[in-house]
Order: structure tokens, then sequence, then C-alpha cells
């Protein structure tokens, strides 16, 4: 049985919740934008700023998105109509840059799961976005941060995964990541060799998500408790920790101390 020495995670909304940080941050740009060019006060809400960046960064498709020039893109996409120069467009964006970290939220389930883990794993992150852990206050429990923007694949590209893996050091069996995305974090790792651990926080927040098959008993929801009557195959997907509870990670950490329940 293949001992699991790495486990890393997706960074947004696993380990920071980015999308109340980011909101804040297009919440004071878009005063501050109004107060500068009085005919965009109130104009604008960040979901609006949202929608913008997201469609500039679908463009891109499973490619790396360059965030920053994206933000650049959104804020010149406001501004120019009003007569922005590329000055002020730049000024606006760095500010943004700046503030977006100010005040970083990390989930409460977070650090407990981290410190937990610190003692007996090493632990590393492989995101899509540009969330630095150093920002958040969180890189001293990390000794890896893959990030597509610099690697050159994204999520779910397996390519990301296949060169985490080898710069670690690491056989693709001995890793596990835990994340938001069952596409992008679990589905991909998987493929890639790896075992995945879908973070349901979406689903567990709204009671709402994508209808996803559970892989140990190919019957129940992630939402639901799973009882299998049948024996998972030892490549099936990973059942889902309970979403987004500390118990949850907890529990993984227990699982993965005593030694891993599954292995790739
Ligand atoms: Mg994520």
């Amino acid at each position: 049985m293949t001992r699991t020495r790495w486990v890393f995670f997706d960074v947004d909304q696993t380990l920071c919740d980015f999308a109340t940080m980011m909101r804040r941050a297009l919440s004071a740009m878009l005063i501050e934008i109004g107060s500068r060019w009085s005919e965009l006060s109130g104009r604008h809400l960040p979901e609006d700023l949202e929608a913008i960046r997201n469609r500039l960064a679908d463009a891109y498709g499973d490619r790396p998105v360059p965030l920053v020039e994206v933000r650049r893109q959104m804020f010149a996409e406001v501004l120019r109509p009003v007569g922005a120069t590329d000055t002020e467009i730049d000024a606006i964006t760095e500010h943004y840059l700046g503030i977006r970290f100010a005040e970083p939220v990390i989930f409460d389930d977070v650090l407990p799961c981290l410190t937990t883990l610190h003692g007996t794993h090493r632990l590393g992150v492989v995101t899509n976005g540009n969330s630095k852990l150093d920002s958040l206050g969180l890189d001293h429990f990390f000794d890896a941060e893959i990030a597509a923007e610099r690697v050159g694949f994204a999520k779910p590209d397996p390519r990301i995964y296949a060169f985490a893996a080898e710069s670690v050091g690491a056989d693709p069996a001995e890793l596990i990541i835990v994340g938001d995305s069952y596409e992008k974090d679990v589905l991909a790792a998987q493929r890639a060799g790896w075992q995945g651990i879908w973070l349901g926080r979406e689903v567990s927040r709204t009671g709402r998500g994508r209808s996803v098959t559970c892989g140990r008993c190919r019957r129940c929801s992630p939402t639901a408790r799973c009882s299998p009557t049948t024996r998972p195959s030892p490549r099936e997907t990973q059942h889902p920790a309970p979403a987004g509870t500390s118990a949850g990670w907890l529990g993984l950490a227990r699982e993965r101390t005593s030694g891993p329940r599954q292995t790739g």
C-alpha cells in the first residue's frame, strides 16, 4: 500500500474565500472610481465587474489566464468610455491588486486542518489563481506552491499535476489534492494518478450544486451520507469529505495520520 507523502490543496474557495475578498476589493474600487469619475458613480456593482472579468478570462479556455492583465482589461472596459488614460487604468489596477489581500479571508476549518497535517505530511498547493500563500499568511505551512500562470498549464490539464509531482520528487500515487472543484481538483488529479478529495463548500453553503455521483457507492450524492454496500475499487473516486466542515478536514487529517484509506 502506497503511503501518502504530500497533501496538496487548491487555494481559491478551498483555503481562502477569494470571492468575498474580491467583491470587497471591487466595492472599494467602485467607490474610488465614482469619486474620480462622477459619471460612473453608482453605475456598476461588483458583480458587473466580475462578469466582465469572467468573460475576458473565459476567452482563454483551458489555458492559464494572465490574471493581472485580465484585471487591467476589466477596468479598462469601464474607464475608457469616460476618457481614462492608460496611466490612470494602470493605477486603478495596481490599487485593486494592493487592497485585495489587505484582509485575507481564510475559512474557519483551514488552520486546524493545516496545523494537524503539517506535522505528518509535506503540504503544497496547485492553483489556477494568483492568491499567493504569503499574501494569505499561510506560507509557513507549505513546501510547494504550483501556480498555473508560472507553469504554463492550468487545471484541469493533467500536465500541471505531472509538473507538481515531478517538482516535489514524488510518485503520483503518493499525492492527494483537496479542492472545491470536482472537475479541476478531483477528476483531473485522478487522471494524473493522484487521489482527489472534493471539498464541496458551495454545496454545503447553498444546499445546491451540480449532481455528482458518489464514486464510492455510485448512488448517493455528495450531500448525503454514503453507506456503500459494495466495495469500491481502489481507483474509484475518493468519497467526498463532509462538505465544508471542520469535522471533515480533521477527519482527513486523522485518516492520513493513521494511514491512507485509499491509495492510487
Ligand atoms: Mg478553487
